[in-house]
């Protein structure tokens, strides 16, 4: 996927109540330059531009009883709508905690669709019927509940971002971080050399690039194996590592 010039690669359309929210991204940091830079996209639609209500309400009493309030229908439905004319063709996700569970190699499919529109819950959630009509994917940030789907699409827009070509400067970064090839990431050290009586590992002044690579290598592998070794169930290892890891296996017995 290359970017020629003004041609955005990834284009998002939120549905939220809190647009506002999405300052935290598209003002700062690595986002913020995507943006700049117009390699992404985002735009929003507000529910609460589509309520007929008095006095702009969008929320409604779940059928059934029960505690909390629901989306109201209308207003999102609406959105939803205006969103895909807009954004046509655009891959319609519901953040939702019973969605499909985020990580990286999931991330790194999603940056294939280049048209994403994101429907952020809030209260309770929203109506099944908004799902069974409108929703082409739930996705989740994690077993855990928070108030509403618009950090939970920050997150994923991101995520997402990190792997769109030009958004981070160099590939050989990203194939350094954590969870790229089921490897957590190597620690690592800035100047100045000694600080508070701490030191840094001579390896890494030596200047010696193989034994730097090797030194790296070791340690993500020891970082994996102690905090995630799950990760190195699903890991093809190389030659190379199978060694360092048996030998590590030897070391404890
Ligand atoms: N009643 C819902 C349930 O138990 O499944 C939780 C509703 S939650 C308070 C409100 C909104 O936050 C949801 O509609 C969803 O958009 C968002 N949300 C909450 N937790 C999430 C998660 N783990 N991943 C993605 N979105 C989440």
């Amino acid at each position: 996927m290359k970017k020629k010039d003004n041609q955005t690669l990834i284009s998002f359309y939120i549905i939220t109540i809190f647009p506002e929210m999405f300052t935290a991204i598209s003002n700062y940091g690595v986002t913020g330059k995507a943006i700049q830079k117009k390699i992404i996209d985002l735009s929003f639609l507000n529910p609460r531009d589509f309520t007929e209500h008095k006095y702009k309400s969008i929320d409604d009493r779940p059928y059934g009883g029960g505690p909390g309030m629901l989306m109201s229908v209308k207003p999102l439905y609406l959105s939803i709508k205006h969103a895909k004319s807009l954004l046509q063709d655009a891959i319609v996700i519901y953040l939702s905690p019973q969605g499909v569970k985020l990580n990286q190699n999931n991330i790194f499919q999603l940056i294939q669709r280049k048209k994403i529109i994101f429907v952020c819950g809030r209260y309770e959630g929203i109506d099944e019927r908004i799902i069974d009509s409108l929703i082409d994917e739930e996705w989740s940030i994690g077993d855990y509940i928070i108030s509403g789907g618009e950090l939970a699409a920050m997150v994923m827009i991101d995520a997402i971002s990190r792997f769109i070509p030009g958004v981070i400067n160099t590939k050989k970064s990203l194939e350094k971080e954590s969870f790229y090839d089921n490897l957590l990431d190597y620690p690592h050290y800035t100047r100045p050399k000694k600080i508070y009586n701490m030191t840094v590992p001579k390896i890494l002044l030596s200047g010696n690039h193989d034994k730097i690579r090797l030194w790296r290598l070791k340690k993500s592998l020891e970082k994996t194996l102690e905090k995630r070794p799950d990760l190195l169930e699903k890991k093809i290892l190389q030659k190379e590592e199978k060694i360092i890891l048996n030998t590590f296996k030897k070391n404890k017995k």
